[in-house]
């Protein structure tokens, strides 16, 4: 990876790299993108380039809207899926800053770059992130026509996917991102690549990068990808497990030898501060009117607040340890979908597992049952609380959250807010094809 401004104008004219994409993020997590030419590089790494922010989402209205783009030399990549032929195209991201060169409060990447330097003081060297994200092919963008029947580690000719799948891959290789599983899912025409782990501001950048990667090589066979956590009723959503551990000195502070899930007391104080803070911060992990679509019994998905070493039905899943593979003792928080903003998703995750540490949460019983199965009785009794069962009433709780305001900030939560209030109104009024089937001939 390059390092510094001298680095990218090495790659720059090794390439012939002509145009260079700046792309940052809106705080729903749409990637935003300009170029600049090759030419323009020493002014961009010396002040910044000057965009107008005013007409991207939850950034400054028109009166004060002039934002600086700076990019981060290490994120420099040629874009695989751009021409070559001495006219290639290459991006980095870049942190937004405002006209007196100070970190802009709208921008996503300073939310998880904040969270990181909590970490920091509290004297972790690095968050490492492993999401796993799911994505449908359908055979265009106007519906729902899947390219195969197939299931879950299914091959050959029940995979209509696995050409496109090894490009994709082949691609995100070439973008800096280590692949380590692919594979159909179990949905039919559903996917899944899995990226190496690497610490939360990387991994946001290459959640970024996944989505478009996977969307470009989908439309070079003619078909369109989607994120979208819930496309198809009756059949498992997609989701992002996110996979997430704290290092301190170099080594895993989750693992403890001596203790019977062989976790750290760090380890479950994290895992109790992301389920004591599950409800209020589901909404930006679980962000749109279809995330809760998934988030219902019965898909692999999540709907109850517990943990567990084997049972995929429960929020958090601690893999079983496997001897020899202490950088691997992990949890897996399985709610959030990879329509995420993975920005403000990673900073929420971090600050909540930090907040267990520092306040000293205690990590409940694991549940190996499947909660699905549980009475609502039951669940009482062993004080089981659910997840959101509506963006309606996720913003609700993230609305009273001190934590999630304090992670976010004032300037992107009021907005957060506003826009998924706002969201939800909308649907919320709807009358739907359900309704219509349910109540018109018989009400
Ligand atoms: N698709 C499931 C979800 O919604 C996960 C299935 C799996 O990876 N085993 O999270
Ligand atoms: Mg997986
Ligand atoms: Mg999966
Ligand atoms: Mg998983």
């Amino acid at each position: 990876r390059p390092q510094t401004p001298e680095d990218v104008k090495a790659l720059v004219a090794d390439n012939s790299i002509r145009f260079i994409r700046l792309w940052f993020t809106d705080i729903l997590g749409q990637l935003k993108s300009f170029s600049i030419s090759a030419e323009q590089l020493d002014d961009a790494f010396e002040g910044g380039m000057g965009f107008d922010g005013s007409s991207i989402t939850g950034f400054n209205a028109i009166e004060e809207s002039d934002m600086i783009a700076m990019p981060d030399p290490t994120t420099f990549n040629v874009l695989p899926w751009r021409p070559e032929d001495g006219a290639g195209v290459a991006r980095m991201f870049a942190d937004v800053k405002t006209p007196e060169g100070r970190p802009y409060e709208g921008d996503p990447r300073h939310v998880l770059r904040r969270a990181e330097q909590r970490a920091k003081d509290m004297g972790f060297d690095v968050f490492n992130i492993g999401p796993e994200l799911e994505y449908y092919l359908f055979k265009d963008n106007k519906g729902t026509e899947v390219l195969d029947e197939g299931g879950y580690f299914d091959l050959t000719t029940l995979d209509a996917g696995s050409d496109v799948r090894r490009d994709t891959v082949l691609a995100l290789e070439r973008l800096g991102i280590d692949v380590e599983y692919s594979h159909h899912e179990v949905g039919p025409s559903q996917h899944e690549i899995d990226m190496r782990y690497s610490s939360a501001l990387k991994m946001a950048d290459d959640c970024m990068t996944y989505r478009i990667t996977v969307k470009e090589y989908a439309l070079k066979y003619g078909w369109h990808a989607t994120f979208m956590p819930k496309p198809l009723f009756g059949q498992n959503g997609s989701g992002m497990h996110t996979h997430q551990s704290l290092f301190k000195d170099g080594r895993n502070a989750f693992y403890d030898a001596d203790d019977k899930y062989f976790l750290s007391d760090i380890g479950k104080a994290f895992i109790a501060g992301q389920l004591r803070h599950a409800r209020e911060i589901c909404s930006i992990f679980a962000q749109w009117v279809n995330s809760y679509k998934r988030l219902v019994p019965g898909y692999e998905a999540p709907v109850y607040v517990a943990w567990s070493r084997r049972n995929r039905s429960a929020l958090v899943r601690v893999p079983l340890y496997h001897p020899g593979k202490e950088n691997a003792t992990r949890m897996e928080l399985r709610a959030p979908d990879p329509a995420c903003n993975p920005y403000l998703t990673f900073a929420v995750l971090l600050q909540a597992g930090l907040e267990g540490i520092e306040r000293g949460y205690e990590l409940p019983e694991p549940m190996e049952k499947n909660l699905y199965h549980l009475s609502p009785d039951e669940r009482r009794r062993l004080g089981i609380e659910q997840l959101p069962e509506t963006l309606g009433e996720a913003i609700e709780v993230t609305a009273e959250s001190e934590l999630v305001l304090r992670t976010l900030g004032e300037h992107i939560f009021n907005r957060y807010i506003e826009i998924k209030r706002q969201e939800w109104e909308d649907y919320r009024v709807q009358v739907t094809p359900w309704e219509l089937e349910r109540y018109l001939s018989i009400l």
